[in-house]
């Protein structure tokens, strides 16, 4: 219901602005003149609009006489003219007059209050005309002539102003033809006050100049619209429709084109107004075919453009004549399309298509108001009333359709903007989820990577490193010695009859054995100068001492041994000792005689077997 009621007031709001109660005078009390002569003194005094110049007005066909010419009686007068008329509607004999030819028009008026200055709204004439007031020269529209050549058509209007010497004035009109395809007058001449005539003047001006705006506007800001969001064409389309509809409004009316510019062609004119007006009906088609494209017809707005292509042809290359005679066509099919037209909307408005009410209303309003002019034009003569305020309003509705498709469009943008920052968060937050839950699994696995290397390398039972962790350090041992120039020692350490221990103990009990065993020689070695002990294999123990010569290593070694037998654990089996003891092997790779890992080791077993054989409980080194 609001919606509807925003668009009455639209209406009616355009309807103020327009002005469209400006222009409507009073068709009861208007005087009429009958055989050139007319007395508007009466109808003048008693109103203040001005007085249409309808009726006989003394007609002398092809003749154009002047004031002067008059006075002394000259020219032969044809009859009398109905005003406003096309001359080849009068009847000489049983024949029309042709169309093209020349005619002098006179009228004599009875007026109020001469004291006043007066003045004369002069409506388009075709094709031109030259006007006096008793006997100056006051108006003239193109060149009148009295062939092709000498005739110089011009579509304008015009508004004069005089000051009467009595309470009868003379009117002397010359008008030719020999461009457009009728002669004559085809609207009513305006009298009154000049102030009257003033007023009138600029109401129309100002209705014209505020649908020119609105048009225009609509024109530009739709054509903006159209270029910048080219995925739309109803946009430019109906841009396009509005700025022809701008155009054509500048070529009729008050015609502000020859206001602008007086010397424009008025062929080029002629041709602008038609082709503008045949533009229209495509383009406005294409527009519909756009916004409704399951309610409008293929077929028909291809005929569209196809008959404004034809007609726009054909009067690009014919003459005023010719295409004005087509006219009546095209304005039947123009009558045509407006019914497609309005059967477009009601079916869309049925099947409730976005906006398709607002068009059906104000394509019903333009309708209406262009169906009452028509009847006023027919029954009373009189021109566009409330036609511009059906333009005016068909571009609102329009306008207003497109204003809200764009704006479902924006609301759908926006919208999925929302659920896009929406989602865009969510995947924000389970990414952040993800990288915390990979980075702590990550470290897990590092920390289980560095027990599994750990586990690589170190002896399980003793904790000391494991043979493999040792062959590698040997060899790196070698290649740094080397490098250094500095000795290094490696030490066989063999628990001595170890066999009878666990025989007698136990392998449990030999099992922590081996890890006092290990202590004990652990706690040998000096801290700072590092060094390696490493389980070689079962109850046999490996000690490398970098940067270590034969005594600093036969040193340690004695303290080794020492070390494991005043632990003092008893030992009943060995023959050694009452108590357990161990026996080493040393080999020092010095510089002159560089060795490899395997005959360090060779060299090493081979002492541990020397000290063994000797009585085990020694050292033996080379
Ligand atoms: P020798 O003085 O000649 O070295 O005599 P031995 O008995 O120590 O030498 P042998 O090589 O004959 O025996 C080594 C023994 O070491 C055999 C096995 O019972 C014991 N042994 C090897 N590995 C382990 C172990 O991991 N735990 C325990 N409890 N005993 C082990
Ligand atoms: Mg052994
Ligand atoms: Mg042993």
């Amino acid at each position: 219901m609001g919606r509807h009621r925003l668009l009455l007031v639209l209406v009616v709001a355009i309807a103020l602005l327009t002005g469209c109660s400006g222009s409507i005078t009073n068709a009861k009390e208007a005087p009429r003149a009958t055989k050139g002569a007319m007395d508007a003194a009466q109808a003048e005094a008693a109103s203040s609009k001005p007085i249409e110049l309808n009726g006989e007005w003394s007609f002398y066909w092809n003749q154009l006489l002047e004031p002067e010419d008059l006075q002394v009686g000259a020219g032969q007068l044809t009859g009398y003219l109905d005003m406003p008329n096309n001359w080849n509607q009068f009847k000489r004999g049983a024949d029309n007059l042709p169309r093209t030819g020349y005619a002098t028009f006179v009228l004599r008026l009875n007026i109020s209050d001469p004291e006043q200055v007066k003045g004369l709204a002069l409506p388009v004439m075709y094709s031109n005309y030259k006007i006096w007031i008793d006997n100056q020269l006051i108006s003239t529209s193109g060149q009148v002539g009295t062939d092709q050549a000498s005739s110089i058509p011009q579509k304008r209007t015009n508004v004069v102003y005089f000051s009467p010497r009595s309470e009868q004035v003379q009117i002397v009109m010359q008008i030719s033809n020999f461009h457009n395809y009728e002669g004559g007058m085809w609207e009513p001449i305006g009298y009154g006050s000049a102030e009257a005539i003033q007023s009138e003047h600029n109401w129309k001006l100002a209705e014209q100049c505020i649908l020119l705006g609105i048009i225009l506007l609509s024109g530009i800001y739709h054509i903006g619209l159209g270029m910048f969001y080219r995925k739309d064409a109803s946009l430019l389309l109906f841009g396009l429709f509005c700025l022809t509809a701008a155009f054509r409004n500048t070529l009729t009316g008050e015609v502000l084109l020859t206001r602008a510019i007086p010397n424009f062609p008025w062929e080029i004119q002629m041709k602008l107004e038609y082709i503008t007006l045949y533009v229209m009906v495509p383009l406005m088609a294409l527009f519909i075919r756009k916004l409704f494209l399951e309610e409008s017809s293929r077929r028909v707005t291809l005929l569209t453009v196809a008959m404004a292509a034809a007609y726009t042809l054909v009067t690009l290359i014919a003459n005023a004549e010719i295409y004005y005679r087509l006219l009546v066509y095209y304005q039947l099919f123009v009558a045509m399309t407006l019914v497609y037209a309005l059967f477009v909307f009601i079916w869309a408005s049925l099947r409730k298509k976005e906006g398709a009410v607002y068009a059906l209303v104000g394509f019903s309003f333009f309708t209406l108001t262009a169906a009452v002019d028509l009847f006023a034009f027919i029954f009373s003569s009189t021109g566009q009333v409330i036609y511009s305020v059906g333009v005016a309003t068909f571009i609102a509705c329009f306008a207003f359709v497109l204003s809200k498709k764009l704006a479902s469009s924006f609301k759908m943008a926006q919208q999925l903007a929302i659920e896009l920052a929406e989602l865009n968060e969510g995947l924000d937050r389970k990414v952040r989820e993800r990288t915390a839950a990979i980075a702590a699994s990550n470290a897990k696995l590092e920390e289980l990577n560095r027990q599994l290397q750990e586990w690589s390398m170190v002896d399980g039972l003793t904790g000391v490193s494991n043979r493999r962790h040792f062959d590698e350090y040997l060899s790196s041992q070698l290649v740094l010695s080397a490098e250094e120039g500095t000795p290094f020692t490696l030490l066989m350490i063999d628990i001595d009859f170890f066999k009878r221990y666990n025989d007698h103990y136990g392998h449990i009990q030999g099992d922590s054995i081996l890890q006092i065993v290990v202590n004990a020689i652990q706690a040998c070695l000096d801290p700072d100068s590092g060094g390696l002990v490493a389980r070689y294999g079962g109850e046999e123990f490996a000690v490398i001492l970098p940067r270590c010569g034969k005594e600093r290593a036969k040193r340690i070694a004695d303290e080794m041994c020492d070390s494991v037998r005043q632990l003092r654990i008893p030992h009943t089996g060995s023959e050694a000792a009452p108590f357990l003891t161990i026996s080493i092997g040393a080999a020092t790779a010095a510089l002159e005689a560089e060795k490899g890992v395997k005959q360090m080791v060779q060299l090493a077993d081979e002492h541990l077997y020397r000290a063994k054989s000797r009585g085990r409980n020694q050292v033996s080194i080379d």
